[in-house]
């Protein structure tokens, strides 16, 4: 469940790249995609990999090997996507808060675009009539999500259209003769209970009577992974038996079949990776213990930002007698990753390992306090390649421009 790669792989990443690096292993995420694909067969699912949680392109060619699409937040991504070799009808488009021109030039690369405001919807109908089909994401007021700042479905959320508003859309779609072409909810993360998704899946289903041109359904993410040791987590294969046979049921009332999509970030890689730093102090004051890393949350921002818990290893000590320590970063500001952990004895030079650290950690890092971003790595077939490098001091001045006039 935690990841069980064995400690000598893991320092191998580190003797290749120094610290701090990120370890993806690559099996783990062909197995997450995989039990995802299973849990809904005899349904053909199609996933469309949301890469903002992990954008490296060897981990976005990896999974176009196993026959995924992608779901993109920005016009960026949407780039990186086809530098990967993905098809631009295998990339959805789900922005928010965008200006028309980035939707027109998604339009321009030809990937599907979902719409989460009137607003655009209003733009996009009296641009391009029904001569470019586009999905409407509607937020279903559920409530779901582990923590508030990750929770995208309730009354406040910025996101999607408010169901209570299908009627101003239809409005809209019927005075611009649009093609809607699909339907999309995305509630947030971390949803525990599938009846979150039922209940959802039975709003999206109701508002399609009003879609004739449907050709999918797109119930998002959010689909919650273990971070501790005996975390409850999605359980997939009931999820996929219960909407399952529901869809079935759903396409029989809708007259056709319709594709069934899901956009799972975390779920298919936060497990594999693994982010290692070295303990550079410790440092005994009259309260705690705490053990000084050479990162902090210009690497790893999930504990400070969303309070996440990553479980953390010393595999350079893995036999030493367990002691409490507050593990924290060398960011001048409070960055602690961890309070009152047991770990191993940890020296100085020991190297410890944040476990589930493969979605939101390398892609929200940042070069706050002028510190390079770290190294990224892949355990593929037994052996570690390096798939980005740490950065230069040239990296951070690149794009300053010099200022003469003084
Ligand atoms: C972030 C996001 C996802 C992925 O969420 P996870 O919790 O990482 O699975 C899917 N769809 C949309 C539209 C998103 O913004």
């Amino acid at each position: 469940m935690f990841g069980n790669l064995d400690y000598s792989t893991l320092l191998k990443a580190v003797e290749q790249n120094d610290s701090p690096v990120y370890v993806y292993d690559a099996e783990k995420i062909i197995l997450q995609y995989k039990r995802l694909v299973s849990a809904f067969k005899p349904i053909d699912i199609k996933i469309k990999y949301a890469c903002k949680a992990l954008n490296n392109s060897a981990i976005l060619k990896l999974l176009k090997n196993e026959g995924s699409g992608l779901d993109t937040v920005s016009i960026n991504e949407v780039k990186l996507g086809l530098r990967a070799g993905f098809a631009a009808s295998e990339i959805i488009f789900t922005p928010n808060c965008v200006g028309f021109e980035e939707i027109q030039e998604a339009v321009n690369l030809g990937v599907h675009i979902n719409i989460d405001n009137i607003s655009i919807l209003e733009q996009f109908g009296s641009v391009y009539g029904n001569s470019v089909p586009c999905c409407v994401r509607l937020n279903p007021h559920i409530l779901a999500g582990g923590n508030n700042k990750i929770s995208t479905g309730h009354i406040d959320s910025k996101f999607g259209i408010s169901i209570h508003q299908l009627r101003h859309v239809l409005r809209v779609i019927k005075t611009h003769n649009m093609h809607i072409n699909g339907l999309h909810m995305h509630t947030g993360s971390d949803i525990l209970d599938s009846g979150v998704f039922l209940q959802g899946a039975e709003i999206l289903f109701d508002a399609a009577k009003d879609f004739p041109d449907l050709q999918f359904i797109d119930f998002g993410s959010g689909f919650k992974v273990a971070y501790k040791p005996n975390d409850i987590t999605t359980d997939i294969e009931e999820l996929g038996k219960a909407l399952g046979d529901r869809f079935i049921e759903f396409c029989k009332e809708y007259g056709r079949e319709l594709e069934l999509w899901f956009e799972p970030g975390k779920y298919i890689v936060s497990e594999s990776g693994y982010f290692l730093v070295k303990a550079n102090i410790i440092k005994q004051t009259t309260a705690t213990v705490f053990i000084g890393v050479d990162s902090g949350l210009n690497h790893l921002i999930r504990p400070m930002l969303y309070d996440s818990y990553h479980h953390i290893t010393n595999i350079t000590n893995p036999e030493g007698k367990e002691r409490i320590y507050t593990v924290v970063g060398n960011i001048c500001e409070t960055d602690t990753f961890g309070w009152d952990r047991k770990l191993n004895e940890v020296r100085e030079g020991d190297i410890l390992c944040f476990h589930n650290a493969g979605a939101y950690g390398f892609t929200m890092s940042s070069n706050y306090n002028a510190r390079f971003r770290p190294a990224e790595a892949i355990l593929y077939n037994g052996n570690i390649y390096q798939i980005r490098k740490r950065e230069t001091f040239d990296d951070l001045i690149r794009n300053e421009i010099e200022f003469t006039s003084f």
